[in-house]
């Protein structure tokens, strides 16, 4: 297949160690919710980079706020002396995250470099050598975040020695076929009271939607009740919102939808609206524990904290968690309307702008991979942007802008729906796929 001159370029010059390439999107420029390729050619971004772009592109509001934070550059770190706009920043999100008062904010690059700091630093501090997981989660893709992940991709990498992984509780696939998730908790407590004992366990790491592992939405009440077992143990709870938080299901935190408060939270991805910044927020007796302990140079430069800040703003100056929520919903309903005589929609689900649509093959309900990649790549064909997930490959995600309006959702369901007809009756090739390995 001969691709766009930009995406050959791509081909020749970038290192493929990096590359999760589903078709040859080659991108010029993007505007609002639109990506524009080489060609001038304009695309319906539902993915917004895998949700990093939580403003869309080019929002007026962030461009303002780093060209600020460059014109007045206030040093390019927090390691050795402070800055205003970092300080700002973690003031903003301990006033936006529910929590007890004595707590602290460490900033970062990314997810990665956020949930290994969080797997380092609690064994540290409990002196408990063990951490639970769920299978499936991904936590990041550098040595310690993979350490602590359960997903397939990263099958390969070296485990924390102390890790124990569990199911996540999936209603369409339930564990032992109880759709409560109550086989589930029991499971894990008999877990904390034989092989693997809950006062050895520093800390659980939870997605409060399993996003690369299938955009699994756990049963209403699920994660409360996990929490309350692991506070019977004494073990943390890590909420790991970084694709998920921030307005994206219709709450400003995920877990709010939950009657539960994490004793730590990680953000990332839309917090810097494309723009490398994470946050963990905890315990100031966890992020406290000791000084050099976890910092990397450009930590808390002063303009990735002024793009977090000007994202925090203008979720909530704009109530994006709101239009999230009602644009997410019409999104699914839309979807959900067109597909009626699609039988290969296993299931959608989702919360606000987090969505999931699983493929599967009518007859049996299997997986159904290969349909899969080539329903992203004849969407991307037919104008709209968006990847797939899952342990099986096999779920369409949805991560658009949390500017999306309805029209845009209108556009982007019936193009969704009509890749999935256009690829069950073959309008891709096998050849074109090949090379897009996806995961
Ligand atoms: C993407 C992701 C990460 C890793 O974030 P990076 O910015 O890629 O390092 C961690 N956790 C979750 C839930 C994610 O979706």
């Amino acid at each position: 297949m001969t691709h766009s001159p930009l995406y050959a370029r791509d081909m020749a010059a970038l290192s493929a160690l990096q590359k999760l390439r589903f078709f040859p999107l080659a991108v010029e420029r993007g505007e609002g919710c639109y990506l524009y390729e080489a060609d001038g050619r304009q695309v319906l971004d539902l993915s917004a980079s895998w949700g990093a772009a939580s403003l869309g592109h080019g929002h007026p509001a962030l461009r303002a706020a780093v060209d600020q934070a460059m014109a007045t550059q206030a040093g390019a770190s927090i390691l050795s002396g402070s800055n205003a706009t970092a300080v700002q920043l973690a003031e903003t999100l301990l006033r936006l995250t529910p929590g007890t008062a004595d707590r602290r904010v460490w900033l970062g690059h990314s997810g990665s470099d956020a949930n290994e700091t969080v797997a380092r630093v609690v064994p540290a501090v409990t002196g408990r050598p063990r951490i639970m997981a769920f299978s499936g989660a991904y936590h990041g893709g550098t040595q310690g975040s993979m350490a602590v992940s359960g997903h397939t991709a990263q099958a390969g990498a070296v485990k924390d020695g102390g890790l124990t992984l569990v199911p996540y509780p999936d209603p369409f696939r339930p564990f032992e076929g109880d759709k409560t998730g109550a086989a589930l908790l029991h499971h894990i407590e008999t877990l904390f009271q034989t092989t693997c004992p809950g006062a050895e366990v520093a800390c659980f790491f939870m997605e409060p939607i399993q996003a690369d592992g299938g955009l699994i939405v756990p049963p209403q009440g699920f994660l409360s009740k996990l929490a309350q077992i692991c506070a019977r143990y004494g073990i943390l709870t890590v909420c790991d919102e970084v694709k998920v938080g921030l307005a994206r299901t219709g709450k400003l935190h995920c877990f709010q939808h939950e009657d539960f408060t994490p004793d730590i939270i990680v953000l990332g991805k839309g917090l810097g609206g494309g723009l490398p910044i994470s946050a963990v927020i905890g315990p100031a007796r966890v992020m406290d524990h000791a000084t050099a302990f976890s910092m990397q140079t450009l930590h808390g430069n002063p303009i990735c904290a002024a793009a977090a800040l000007a994202v925090l703003s203008v979720i909530e100056t704009d109530a994006l968690a709101q239009s999230a929520r009602q644009v997410g919903q019409y999104l699914m309903d839309q979807i959900s309307a067109l597909a009626i005589d699609v039988p290969e929609i296993g299931e959608i689900r989702g919360r606000g702008l987090a969505i999931g649509v699983e493929l599967v093959a009518p007859e049996t309900g299997e997986p159904d991979a290969d349909l899969t990649r080539k329903t992203v790549f004849r969407a991307w064909q037919l104008g709209a942007v968006f990847y797939y997930v899952g342990m099986k490959s096999n779920v369409l995600e949805l991560t658009p802008p949390l500017t999306l309006t309805k029209e845009q959702a209108k556009t982007g369901a019936a193009i969704l729906v009509q890749a999935i007809k256009d690829a069950r009756s073959g309008a891709v090739s096998d050849a074109e796929v090949q090379g897009f390995a996806g995961w």
